[in-house]
């Protein structure tokens, strides 16, 4: 007969905990271990851990258990901390401008910091994550939650794997919320950080982000001429008639380096972003060139921010000036 608690113990001792550490005891992942009449309770932390890599723990445990000799049943009790997540969600006032390029590039920035990201690409009217992040695969879905795909040291998902990108165009109001509802409540496991690629402009999907899952700042993207700035200045008046603190201002496509000559031209214009940032009151984040190599990495599924090159530090600057605004932000409203 198996009333020793120790054999349980060795036994729990004989199982790994999946993030590492040492076995479940060490770790402190199985608390309050029992043993009542051929009973095993037991209560199993699972914070952190993706729903498949749960569901395999608990199985693992209740077999190593039931294996043990006089245990008639084993009843395990799962808890999880809730993460506290942040959003940060990147919007920009018009198509075109790079508002997905940076969104992805920031992402892996704050990845490449230590920060556990995730990536959402909610625009509807051209998700084009998969192809920027050059992973394609169908997510699978767990107990009706999907998990996201990793890519490049970070964690996504894309409205365009939830449907036929062409059918998302025609969405609206609830059918809108809901895919961002599936994506943003998606198994994201540990995930600190989710970095949410909005469609242009000001439609359902941003309402709905906003007034659901509350970001803790939006980070707007722009060109350096006039036309973009003024919708951009739209972008941000939404947002902050949400009470969504505006992280700040990222100028793309700016100055153009001739790939043969090394000239630097400004078919757009230059610093009119980091202008409008300073009337506005907002924070000017950085400024990201118009080059031909930033168009063909996200071409080809190979975002700059994750390789070494000169680009890869404009993007590690922005992402840890976002951090420091969100950091910043955050405690102004503690205090
Ligand atoms: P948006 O999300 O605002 O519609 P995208 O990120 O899809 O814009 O960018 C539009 C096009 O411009 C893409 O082909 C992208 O590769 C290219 N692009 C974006 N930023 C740059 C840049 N800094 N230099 C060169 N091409 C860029």
């Amino acid at each position: 007969m198996a009333e020793n608690i120790d054999q349980i113990l060795v036994a729990l001792r004989a199982v790994e905990d999946p993030s590492g550490g040492g076995d479940v005891v060490a770790t402190g992942r199985v608390a309050a271990p029992r043993l009542e009449q051929g009973v095993v309770s037991l209560i199993l932390d699972v914070t952190g851990l993706p729903i498949a890599m749960r569901n395999k723990l608990e199985q693992q445990i209740s077999a190593t258990l039931a294996a043990v000799a006089g245990v008639s049943d084993v009843r395990i009790a799962m808890t999880a901390d809730k993460v506290g997540r942040t959003i940060i969600a990147v919007g920009s006032g018009k198509g075109g401008v790079g508002k997905s390029t940076v969104s992805a590039n920031l992402a892996i920035a704050l990845g490449r910091m230590g920060q556990k990201v995730g990536l959402v690409d909610a625009d509807i009217y051209g998700p084009s994550q998969p192809n920027i992040m050059g992973n394609h695969d169908k997510p699978e879905a767990v107990d009706k939650k999907m998990i996201p795909l990793e890519a490049h040291g970070i964690r996504m998902l894309s409205i365009g794997q939830l449907v036929d990108p062409k059918r998302a165009l025609a969405w609206r109001g609830p059918m809108a919320a809901n895919a961002l509802a599936q994506l943003i409540e998606a198994d994201w496991g540990d995930t600190e950080l989710i970095v949410v690629d909005l469609p242009p402009g000001s439609g359902d999907v941003q309402l709905t982000l906003l007034q659901r899952w509350k970001p803790a700042g939006a980070v707007i993207v722009s060109t350096p001429q006039d036309l973009a700035l003024i919708d951009a200045r739209r972008a941000i008046d939404l947002f902050t008639q949400m009470d969504v603190p505006i992280l700040g201002l990222v100028e793309n496509m700016a100055g153009y380096a001739c790939p043969h000559c090394g000239k630097i031209s400004d078919p757009f214009g230059r610093g009119g972003a980091e202008t409008e940032a300073a009337e506005m009151g907002v924070p000017f984040l950085g400024r990201i060139p118009l080059t031909l190599s930033i168009r063909e990495a996200s071409d080809a599924g190979t975002p700059p921010a994750a390789g070494q090159g000169e680009e890869a530090g404009i993007f590690e600057r922005i992402a840890a000036a976002v951090l420091d605004e969100v950091n910043r932000k955050r405690s102004t409203i503690i205090v």
